[in-house]
């Protein structure tokens, strides 16, 4: 009874040392959660390989031989020769050496297995298993987990196969215990296998086919319980969450739209209409818009907020940074022109002079939408009624921002988009925002130029220093990218592009008529507002920059983006910084300096750069070379779901597969309350499957 809360220590073969051990390298303190500790890789102990054919680039093998000889090289060091019918190998010991000095006596057979490497222009195995030979491979034989391990536990014992032997005790106690978590209805729907028999094939596949059953049954399960928490949640919140019904789109918008300089794209135009029906549904907005850099966000969120202003509302547009609001100010109130619409920005460096009317207008409703940084949700700010907040690059606002601005409205919370440039893979996005709807821009507007984008090496500075040199005189001005270094997790970035910025001024002297401005993030809000202004004007030639500048920016006369330790960036951010260029007629580039140690992995990054600019392909790749919680955006704070046998990298078919089933299960019976879905109401309330926090990624 209750064998699956048992202290691990209980469990023959455990006790409290190794159960120290398990809890601290682990997290696994009962039998339960060890049972859940999946291997990761299996081998085939069935196969043996002959001696001869063993290479170092196998990954684990097993061969079978006769010691011929075993030489204590001293007192930490055993080598034992054994030889098959097809050659001999040479197995290596530092520890357990007496142990195995005992056993491995010259004449018997053993089966070893263990990694094969190349030594001294030979093939050994260091600390391979022995075992004895098994009389008949198909009795024992199948496949044996590999357990994902830590040199403490090895040091301590815990092998994997030890590991294996715990699993073994725990799964003869616990095995009546294992209930299933999935009604037959969508068992049978989907053909899985049932709960105990994937548990125990997990551990103890009976053969490949068992194993492949077991693994597509835990995947699943993992993957649809977490979207169906997701979508419930959505579900429930859209029914409660009443929202500002918004039925007319209102003469500000047809102003603004009828003196549009362009047409919108295809895709500008489906997400206004997803929004305009999100915003007269009667239930509150909470939508993320996509769009790679450039993809013109801008607009739509313009376009967003005079239909709140035709409705009688206000909106507010929050940047992250105060040089993004008052770039995004300017923009906005070329677009206000025609409308009439009274538009005003608040940030960190408004004086109080300055605020006492806009605080003002916001409370009295004569300002109609108002640009700024978080200084929008202090707490001075009221509105008279506001009806929408755009929130840009929202990766750097937090949850609780988000909340605060509720308490800013007349009562009931207002519409919120949310616009984001990281292109999020689709299945990253489908797990990290399945609460919010998500709109993608995914079409470019005409016109812009593809950036073309080289990698060079440092001895290749002064051929890119003339090319500057070539494009400036054409009237062409150029971006210099250095990245943000922490050393013990202090920002260390200032020293580095001050250093950039010397050299720069070296090469492009003022008395050659060059002007370089320099932006990072130790400066005051007034000296980079100052540096930013005289590039954005074009008094600067070379702007000199931390990643300050890596989001929205604007110039579209500049053609280079030169970045330098690009190995030491991300290559989404990689991408957002390129995304600075090619917005004007001319053609740009944007050439990637690498380091003179930049390892193979930043290499392959850096030439993925090269091979495209589709933001979605360099995000999948991303995620699939660096898995998803290093992903850009979220890698300070991992990912806020611990998945345990799925991969949002590689399981993406799954996972929609998995979304589609829940939905489907929702559409039928949204609140679960149905006599089928009961056991998917009480998984759910177990609370494994709940995301609590967005802060960090969202
Ligand atoms: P982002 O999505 O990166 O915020 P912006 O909104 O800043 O992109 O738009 C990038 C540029 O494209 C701006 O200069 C904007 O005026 C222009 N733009 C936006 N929509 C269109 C369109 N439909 N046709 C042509 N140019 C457009
Ligand atoms: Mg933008």
């Amino acid at each position: 009874m209750g064998e699956l809360t048992t202290d691990i220590q209980y469990l023959p073969g455990v006790g409290p040392k190794r159960a120290l051990l398990l809890k601290k390298e682990l997290e696994i303190s009962t039998l339960d959660q060890l049972i859940h500790f999946y291997p990761f890789r299996y081998v085939d102990r069935t196969r043996i390989t002959p001696i001869a054919e063993v290479t170092p680039d196998l990954a684990y093998v097993q061969v079978q031989g006769k010691v011929v000889v075993r030489n204590l090289i001293n007192i930490k060091h055993l080598s034992v020769i054994v030889e098959d019918a097809t050659g001999r190998m040479e197995m290596v010991f530092f520890k357990g050496i007496k142990w195995n000095f005992d056993r491995l006596e010259p004449g018997r057979v053993f089966v070893f297995y263990g990694k094969p490497q190349a030594y001294g222009g030979r093939i050994n195995m260091v600390h391979p298993e022995v075992d004895p030979p098994q009389e008949d491979p198909a009795a024992t034989g199948r496949l044996s987990g590999v357990y994902p391990s830590t040199e403490k536990l090895k040091a301590g014992g815990i092998t994997t196969k030890v590991m294996a032997k715990l699993q073994h005790a725990a799964l003869a106690l616990c095995m009546p215990e294992i209930h299933e978590t999935l009604p037959e209805y969508i068992l049978k729907q989907r053909g899985l296998c049932p709960l105990p028999y994937a548990i125990y094939n997990i551990h103890f596949p009976s053969d490949t086919r068992a194993l492949q059953l077991a693994t597509d049954r835990l995947k699943f399960e993992e993957l649809f319980f977490l979207q169906l928490s997701l979508l419930k949640q959505r579900y429930v919140r859209s029914r409660a969450e009443k929202g500002i019904k918004m039925n007319i789109v209102g003469p500000a918008f047809h102003a603004c739209y009828n003196a549009l300089p362009y047409a919108l794209t295809g895709a500008q135009q489906r997400v206004i209409k997803e929004i305009r029906s999100d915003l007269s549904c009667g239930h509150q907005m909470n939508r993320l818009l996509q769009g790679d850099v450039g993809s013109g966000k801008t607009m739509v969120a313009v376009l967003s907020c005079l239909i709140a202003i035709g409705n009688g509302y206000q909106a507010c547009i929050m940047a992250p940074t105060e040089v993004l609001a008052r770039q995004h100010y300017a923009n906005i109130q070329k677009y206000l022109a025609p409308t009439g619409v009274k538009c005003a920005l608040l940030t960190g460096s408004t004086t109080q002079k300055e605020r006492r009317p806009l605080l003002e207008g916001l409370a009295d409703g004569s300002i109609g939408i108002i640009v700024g940084t978080h200084a929008l949700i202090e707490d001075p700010v009221r509105y008279k009624a506001l009806g929408l907040a755009v929130i840009d690059e929202q990766h750097r606002f937090g949850v609780s921002q988000r909340a605060a601005l509720w308490s800013k409205g007349p009562g009931i919370p207002p519409h919120i988009l949310v616009m984001t440039a990281t292109p999020i893979p689709r299945t990253l996005a489908m797990t990290l925002y399945g609460d919010l709807d998500v709109s993608v821009i995914d079409e470019m507007p005409p016109g812009r130029k593809p950036v073309q984008t080289m990698l060079i090496g440092q001895n290749r500075l002064r051929a890119m220093y003339r090319f500057m040199k070539e494009e400036i005189a054409r009237g062409r001005q150029v971006f210099v990218v250095y990245p943000m270094i922490f050393i013990n997790e202090k920002l260390e970035d200032v020293s580095n592009v001050e250093a950039g910025y010397e050299e720069i001024l070296q090469a492009f002297p003022l008395s050659e008529g060059y002007k370089v401005a320099i932006v990072h993030g130790k400066q005051s809000n007034e000296e980079k507002s100052f540096n930013m202004d005289a590039f954005v004007a074009g008094r600067a030639n070379i702007l000199v920059s931390t990643t300050v500048i890596e989001v929205g920016v604007d110039v579209p006369n500049a053609s280079v983006m030169v970045i330098r330790s690009a190995q030491r960036f991300g290559l989404s951010q990689l991408h957002q910084l390129r995304g600075r260029v090619g917005r004007g007629a001319e053609k740009s580039y944007c050439i990637l300096v690498k380091d003179p140690k930049t390892g193979q992995e930043a290499q392959r990054r850096l030439e993925l750069m090269c091979s495209t600019e589709d933001g979605f392909e360099i995000a999948e790749q991303d995620m699939k070379m660096r898995g998803p919680g290093d992903l850009e955006g979220t890698q300070q704070s991992g990912l806020p779901i611990n998945l345990n046998i799925a991969s949002l990298a590689r399981d993406g078919i799954l996972l929609e597969q998995a979304r589609a089933f829940a939905q489907y299960v929702l559409d039928a019976d949204p609140t679960l309350s149905s006599p089928q879905n009961a056991l998917l109401a009480s998984e759910l309330r177990k609370g494994k499957y709940d995301i609590h926090d967005y802060s960090n990624i969202s």
